[in-house]
């Protein structure tokens, strides 16, 4: 008799961003919509993991990752959120970004646990919630009346802690919108969560591209917040290297040792000269990190520059490599028809906002990717300058 498969995630497809670039490579078109780069990590970065790769640095890593990299990001936590981690205990390399969410859920989730996420949601989260037998519970985001900054609704979030809340995941900077939390929000998040019994894990990939002048604030700035935090990052977004799937987790020792218990199971080490490489690196060059939001906002104020010309409404992006556009003047057809119509006619491919909520409350909004050279950017808006 043939076994029959009972899925573990029945309503899980592809995922939108292999979707698109998929269509977008079928067509020819310019991909500005899953999120990558189209430049290259630093020279120094590249040749420090080359000497590694010939000099032996190519066996595995500890469980936990190379103790130079864990202290050159103990060193970085320090100088950019003031807050001192013990490298040993509190720090630890994952698989990219998408390991160290998928470690934490699977760490802190029990079956009937509840999970809080805010909409639009980055689209890892909740598969992995519902493989720990959680329940995802989703929060929209609220829209400001000028349509650009997607905040907390305290309200709806309050409403829907409880005693079954395990876990908050929250994702600022912020992917897609690129809406950012301030020392208030801070606050305020820990006063929903205090008397409740959940640890939050903070996606924040984005942490080195905030624009305008602003700081990005990491839940470990926080002394009572960082207390039931997990803070994931990824070097992919910080050094253009996002094949690399290299980041790291920060979290208090206790909440750690969770994470360590599920991480060595689910990957045990990651590639040791990728670690190497960067830990010569992040201890030689403490100035890329730094650069990186005066890089991005040259080329989110390049885009825009550009945008004007068409008939798209929109606001600045604040922080990430993203641009929101609202198309309700050019159009009324769903974001996600819409997106693909484009890839195909117009040859420019964006990643619809919809994909990511549970109810489809952005309405005709689509998010570009400016990680992109100039001349693509100009060429990519031009295409849409005759709508
Ligand atoms: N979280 C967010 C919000 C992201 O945008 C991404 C990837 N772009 C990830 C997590 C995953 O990061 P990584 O590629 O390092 O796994
Ligand atoms: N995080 C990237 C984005 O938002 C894509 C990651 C992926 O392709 N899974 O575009």
């Amino acid at each position: 008799m043939q076994p029959t498969i009972t899925s573990k995630l029945p309503d899980v497809g592809t995922t939108i961003f292999t979707v698109m670039s998929e269509l977008a490579a079928d067509c020819g078109a310019i991909n500005l919509a899953q999120g990558f780069p189209s430049f290259d990590p630093p020279d120094a970065l590249t040749d420090r993991i080359h000497w590694h790769l010939k000099h032996g640095g190519n066996q595995y890593a500890p469980m936990a990752g190379i103790a130079g990299l864990r202290d050159a990001i103990a060193a970085k936590t320090a100088r950019l959120q003031n807050r001192h981690v013990d490298a040993t205990t509190e720090v630890t390399i994952c698989t990219g970004a998408t390991e160290g969410l998928f470690s934490t859920i699977q760490a802190m989730v029990k079956p009937g646990d509840e999970v809080i996420v805010f909409d639009p949601a980055y689209d890892s989260y909740e598969p992995s919630v519902t493989l720990a037998g959680g329940i995802t519970i989703h929060v929209p985001l609220s829209i400001a009346a000028n349509g650009a900054d997607f905040g907390i609704d305290w309200q709806r979030f309050e409403d829907a802690v409880n005693h079954k809340t395990r876990l908050v995941i929250i994702n600022f900077p912020h992917n897609p919108t690129g809406a950012i939390l301030s020392a208030a929000d801070l606050d305020r998040l820990a006063d929903v969560i205090r008397d409740s019994r959940a640890y939050i894990l903070s996606d924040e990939v984005y942490e080195h591209i905030v624009f305008d002048g602003e700081t990005h604030r990491s839940l470990a700035r926080h002394d009572e917040l960082w207390q039931r935090s997990f803070v994931v990052c990824s070097f992919g977004k910080t050094f253009h290297a996002t094949g690399w799937k290299i980041g790291y987790c920060l979290a208090p020792a206790d909440l750690t040792a969770e994470f360590r218990k599920v991480h060595q199971f689910t990957t045990f080490a990651v590639s040791t000269p990728m670690q190497l490489g960067l830990a010569d690196y992040l201890q030689s060059d403490a100035g890329f990190c730094e650069q990186l939001s005066a890089f991005y906002q040259q080329k989110r104020d390049h885009f825009c520059g550009q945008l004007e010309d068409t008939r798209f409404r929109f606001e600045p992006s604040r922080s990430t490599f993203f641009q929101i556009v609202d198309y309700g003047e050019i159009s009324d057809e769903s974001d996600v028809d819409l997106a693909k119509r484009w890839t195909r006619e117009i040859g420019v491919a964006s990643i619809p906002l919809s994909v990511f909520c549970e109810q489809a409350f952005t309405g005709t909004r689509l998010r570009f990717c400016f990680a992109k050279d100039d001349a693509t950017l100009t060429e990519a808006v031009k295409r849409f300058a005759a709508l």
